[in-house]
């Protein structure tokens, strides 16, 4: 059996850690059995629906690169299978038309609130023997009793009551399908073997079970993830910060150290906390999906970022780090390679936005800090910035080692410390105290740039 999983995410917003994380499981396991993935949107509440937030998901689910094999399909465009599905629903008699009026509906649920007992679909027309005039809805026609039960392969055997469940609406009176019917229309068309999904969705699956069973198949298996908490054990919301995929791309995460952070988040092999992508496939397992909820964790989201900032490919970061120097207006076509600048600066920067702005001054012009300007800029420092910009002014090879040798020999002639000089020198050319090291920093400026800077340095110190 070929496994087919499906990430149905409901196009009303962007794409939330939480679903960007179920979809991850979905992807992994696909990946995992040699199955298939595939996405569906569910845009069949037109209200709420919209092209942006399609837009936004496919964006994150890019940017995640996690792609699937099929779709993405679209609700919207399958209304006439549903009103297919259940019209066969009716000539079997496992569903039927409802003409309860609102009003109806109204007084019957207000009734029910009144005696204490839980609001639910009294089976009216459960039994009409003849067809109404006037507006329906079709109802499905849910066992009255006895119990469904499903095997969760995260959190074991549940059990619920028919008693529990009404006969939900599938069609509404104007022709729309409803949330639970298309959804298994779906799962039943697109083969999907396993439905990997958020626990906000346990109290469907009896319903959605029942529907499948009525239409003569047999059930996918089913895994319900726990939620994602905020540090104060409530669930995970804008409260608490970012949520949205694409906001943590603006924050200045790459997308590996979300996924990884995120993969852990709700599972775990043993104490390991790093996972390459061929890593996560191999040892990926669904039954190792926690059933408790787990509480997102900022601190660590950044420890992993730097991981991979150090550690990934430069020319992959700093495809990325384009991506926020642009953002901040900062034109690269001059300077020094972005492959250089991921190299010099993920030892000191945690996010990509901040290595995009600490970066400035590799690029266009310097603004100047006023207080390491007063601090470090001063008279006393001309004659060494000035022997300096001869020395250097002198080297023929503009890199690394020999521009560490010149300022040393610089620094042993004056009689001082290499950082003494240093730090002026530091200043001169980034307009701060803090970049990397001087040497480094020199040769990514490049010699033109460093003399010239070093120029209207000179003007300055006072
Ligand atoms: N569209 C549903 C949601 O976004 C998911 C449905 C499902 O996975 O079955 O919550």
């Amino acid at each position: 059996m070929t496994v087919v999983t499906r990430f149905a995410p409901s196009p009303t917003g962007y794409l939330h850690v939480g679903g960007a994380r179920t979809a991850l499981y979905c992807w992994l396991y696909a990946k995992k059995t040699k199955g298939k993935f595939i996405l569906r949107i569910e845009d069949t509440d037109t209200e709420r629906s919209t092209q942006e937030s399609v837009d936004a998901i496919l964006n994150a689910m890019q940017w995640l690169d996690l792609h699937y094999d099929e779709g993405p399909y679209y609700q919207t465009q399958r209304f006439d299978r549903y009103r297919a599905i259940s019209e066969q629903l009716l000539q079997e008699g496992k569903a039927y038309r409802c003409y309860c009026s609102k009003e109806r509906l109204e007084k019957l649920r207000n009734s029910q609130i009144e005696n204490k007992e839980k609001p639910r679909y009294d089976g009216h027309c459960r039994d009409l023997k003849t067809a109404q005039e006037g507006n329906y809805v079709i109802r499905f026609r849910n066992p009255a009793s006895g119990v469904v039960e499903f095997d969760d392969i995260i959190r074991g055997k549940l059990t619920f009551n028919n008693t529990e469940l009404d006969d939900l609406i599938i069609l509404r009176s104007d022709g729309t399908p409803t949330y639970n019917f298309t959804v298994v229309v779906d799962d039943l068309d697109m083969k999907i073997t396993h439905v990997i999904r958020g626990d906000d969705h346990i109290n469907n699956t009896p319903r959605q079970i029942n529907i499948l069973k009525a239409l003569g198949v047999t059930p996918p298996l089913y895994a319900h993830v726990s939620m994602i908490l905020g540090s104060d054990g409530k669930r995970l919301s804008k409260r608490h910060g970012a949520v949205s995929v694409m906001q943590y791309r603006e924050e200045g995460f790459l997308p590996e150290a979300l996924l990884n952070y995120l993969v852990r988040l709700g599972w775990s092999h043993g104490d390991q906390e790093i996972f390459s992508r061929e890593e996560l496939i191999a040892l990926f397992d669904i039954k190792g999906i926690n059933k408790a909820p787990a509480a997102f964790n900022m601190e660590k989201l950044l420890w992993l970022n730097q991981h991979y900032l150090k550690t990934s490919p430069p020319d992959h970061v700093a495809k990325e780090l384009a991506w926020h120097m642009q953002r901040l207006d900062i034109d690269v076509s001059q300077g020094p390679p972005l492959t250089d600048i991921v190299q010099a600066q993920a030892e000191r920067s945690k996010t990509l936005k901040e290595m995009a702005e600490k970066s400035r001054y590799f690029y266009g012009t310097v603004h100047f800090n006023e207080e390491a300007v007063k601090k470090h800029l001063t008279v006393e420092e001309v004659p060494a910035l000035t022997i300096l910009q001869e020395e250097l002014g002198r080297l023929t090879t503009w890199s690394k080692e020999p521009l560490h040798q010149t300022i040393q020999q610089v620094s042993e002639k004056l009689g001082v410390k290499m950082g003494k000089i240093a730090q002026p020198l530091r200043v001169a050319l980034t307009g701060d105290t803090v970049s990397p090291p001087i040497d480094i920093t020199l040769a990514l400026l490049g010699r033109e740039t460093t003399l010239s800077r070093l120029n209207n340095a000179l003007l300055l110190c006072r």
